[in-house]
């Protein structure tokens, strides 16, 4: 199966009740660097596997018996729905129960939630991914599918910078896209290493590296909040119009579908008006530093 780029928004497939989490079997762990790890899982359910789709830059709410739930970004093959990956990095109760779950253990899964990738947008285009650190989970998804699908965007470029190149998350799959003739990658690291012969610096000095023809192309951001401040408002420097400018924003969030307001940002909700926001419409809250 290929994604097909213009499909419409996946709805939430979470039983009869939009809270009520789905049990998922965790199929296989992988690690990705001494605090992330890649886990697929297949939900237990025959019926729900084969009807739950997602689109690239959605999310689904993860639930670990016992401990609870948390946000993730669908990091696999949206052409391969039945076989979920999420992406994830421990920084406490959830992702440290998660990080002890091996493959054959269950989870509960909601979603598909939120707003993703403009992937109808990219058609015709050149298409640059700025990603940081984990921040490059939300746009494999993307990846998989432009590549599926070569001739759909003028030019694919990822832009990935991470902490050190043991950092790095999908490095096999990175090294495998370098050799790509269907996308341009470059790779920085802040701390290099003594193997390390790519650039060093922040993710944002690989824009100088990129010609980019401001009109023709669509920005997708993820990473963390200075990256994704630092990256948009560069891109804008260069002329991208702010409509052309896409960002995944994350903050705390418990429902996943606009009832409990915990994700608010400015007026809009990132659980459902996001998580990928257009810079035009939260260029001014993006300007308030605090929020
Ligand atoms: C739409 C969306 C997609 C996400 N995708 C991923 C993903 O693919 N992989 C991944 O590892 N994480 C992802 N996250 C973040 C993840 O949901 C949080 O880190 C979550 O809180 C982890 O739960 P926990 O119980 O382990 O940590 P907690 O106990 O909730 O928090 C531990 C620490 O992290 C801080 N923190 C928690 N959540 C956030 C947040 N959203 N932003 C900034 N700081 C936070 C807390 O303040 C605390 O200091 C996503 C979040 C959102 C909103």
């Amino acid at each position: 199966m290929t994604h097909t780029l213009s499909t419409p928004r996946p709805e939430p497939l979470c039983g009869m009740d939009t809270w009520m989490p789905l049990p998922a079997q965790v199929t296989a762990v992988d690690q990705e660097n001494f605090n992330t790890w890649t886990f697929t899982t297949e939900f237990v359910d025959e019926e729900i596997r084969n009807i739950y789709r997602f689109a690239p830059g959605q999310f689904n709410m993860l639930y670990v018996p016992g401990v609870g739930e948390a946000a993730f970004s669908v990091s696999s093959d949206p052409a391969r729905p039945d076989t979920l990956a999420h992406t994830v990095r421990r920084v406490g109760s959830v992702t440290r129960a998660l990080e002890r779950i091996e493959p054959g253990g269950v989870v509960g899964l909601r979603g598909p939630f939120g707003h993703g990738w403009p992937m109808d947008e990219m058609q015709g285009r050149d298409v640059v991914i700025v990603a940081g650190g984990i921040g490059i989970a939300p746009l494999r998804p993307v990846v998989y599918a432009l590549l599926q699908n070569p001739h759909y965007c003028k030019r694919l470029v990822l832009l990935y910078g991470c902490r050190t190149p043991a950092d790095r998350v999908y490095a096999d799959e990175l090294e495998a896209w370098e050799d790509n003739d269907a996308i341009e990658v470059l790779v920085t690291v802040d701390n290099a290493d003594r193997d390390w012969t790519g650039p060093v610096g922040v993710v944002t000095n690989l824009m100088r590296r990129v010609k980019v023809a401001a009109q023709e192309t669509i920005v997708l951001v993820c990473g963390p909040k200075v990256l994704n401040r630092v990256a948009a408002w560069s891109f804008l420097q260069l002329h991208v119009p702010p409509e052309q400018v896409f960002v995944s924003l994350e903050r705390n969030m418990n429902c996943g579908f606009a009832r409990c307001g915990h994700c608010q940002y400015g007026g809009k909700f990132v659980c459902s008006d996001g998580p990928v926001f257009r810079f035009s419409e939260i260029a001014s809250i993006f300007a308030k530093e605090d929020i």
